[in-house]
């Protein structure tokens, strides 16, 4: 962090501030200009805010040298992320696919979705137990018996299993019970279930909240991080923006800035971005054109009758058709990564 004082502010002010912050344990290097001197700060200001400092009147601007994330840093940690569960992998070139219904319905629908996303190759089953929906009305999800389905799908397919926590009280049972805890888009910032989801080793799906810039997202990233969980996958599932024929806008462009910025993984969500089934392939291929590290992906047999998300649901027979593309894909993004 650099503090730039004002012309002429006085000497004693300077050396009061440069008092406080060496309090704080942080060193102060000064810089004496014709007319203005510059503070250097070295040392953690990852407490200090710049806006505060910026407040007292001989201070001209502060300015962040360094980003506010450290371990989601790829500076901090060049080599990519792994995260690895019940032997399937995701990041560092190992592309997840992440399949299965927006909601858990009853245990027929959730096996027979299950059975038919594993042939097509998908290494991960989704599927929600407990629903964020936009209107109280709508299903909410079966709850804690939507898991108990979830587990038997595992036990047959062998898959790992991912379903979103929408409260921290519920961290014990998902610890104990899911593969891979997933935080949407609408709880991206609910700090408690952030560090909630930290305490715990399991991996966690974290999606890109509707309205986040990067920043934000790693930020998110890294509320899970400082309490000790490093295991985390980014989700891009399309933001909000004035454009109205799309549920949201798949922001494409998450993934190599995200790729640049962190080490960790990014999947896309072409689902919950596109928000009609048609869409879902062509940014399948997009996702995996631009590299990202895998992605999730809604498929219901019966998407007519579905109890969520029916729109945007693949059938089986189009899931199957559009993985054959992604394996092909897939294989080109990697001949010209050599
Ligand atoms: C979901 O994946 O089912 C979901 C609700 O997604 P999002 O949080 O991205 O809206
Ligand atoms: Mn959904």
């Amino acid at each position: 962090m650099v503090i730039v004082f004002k012309p002429g502010a006085p000497e004693q002010e300077l050396e009061k501030m440069k008092k406080q912050l060496e309090s704080k344990g942080i060193s102060v290097s000064v810089t004496v200009g014709e007319n203005q001197t510059i503070f250097g700060l070295i040392g953690d200001t990852r407490s200090l805010s710049a806006g505060q400092i910026e407040l007292n009147n001989v201070v001209e601007r502060v300015m962040r040298i360094q980003e506010p994330y450290k371990k989601a840093n790829r500076s901090f940690r060049p080599e990519d992320t792994v995260v690895e569960v019940r032997g399937q992998k995701i990041g560092g070139g190992h592309f997840g696919v992440i399949a299965g219904p927006c909601a858990i319905e009853s245990e027929e629908q959730f096996l027979t979705i299950a059975k038919a996303v594993k042939a097509s190759g998908a290494n991960f089953l989704r599927g929600g137990a407990f629903k964020p929906r936009t209107s109280p009305y709508s299903f909410q999800g079966l709850g804690k018996a939507g898991i108990d389905i979830m587990k038997i799908a595992r036990e047959e397919t062998g898959l790992p299993i991912i379903t979103e926590m929408m409260a921290p009280k519920h961290i014990e049972d998902f610890a104990e019970d899911v593969d891979i805890i997933q935080i949407g888009a609408r709880n991206m910032q609910n700090f408690d279930l952030l560090k909630e989801a930290g305490k715990v080793k399991t991996p966690v799906l974290l999606k890109r909240g509707l309205a986040a810039t990067y920043e934000e997202f790693l930020m998110a990233a890294e509320y899970i991080m400082s309490e000790g969980n490093d295991n985390v996958i980014l989700c891009e599932r399309g933001i909000r923006t004035f454009e109205t024929w799309t549920r949201n806008t798949l922001d494409i462009s998450a993934v190599p800035v995200i790729q640049r910025k962190s080490h960790l993984p990014i999947v896309v969500d072409p689902s919950h971005a596109g928000g009609i089934y048609w869409l879902v392939e062509p940014l399948t291929k997009a996702a995996v054109a631009i590299g990202a590290d895998g992605i999730t992906v809604e498929v219901h047999h019966r998407p007519e009758e579905a109890a969520s998300d029916g729109q945007q649901s693949l059938i089986p027979e189009s899931f199957d058709k559009m993985m054959k593309n992604v394996m092909i894909l897939r294989k080109a993004v990697m001949e010209m990564s050599k």
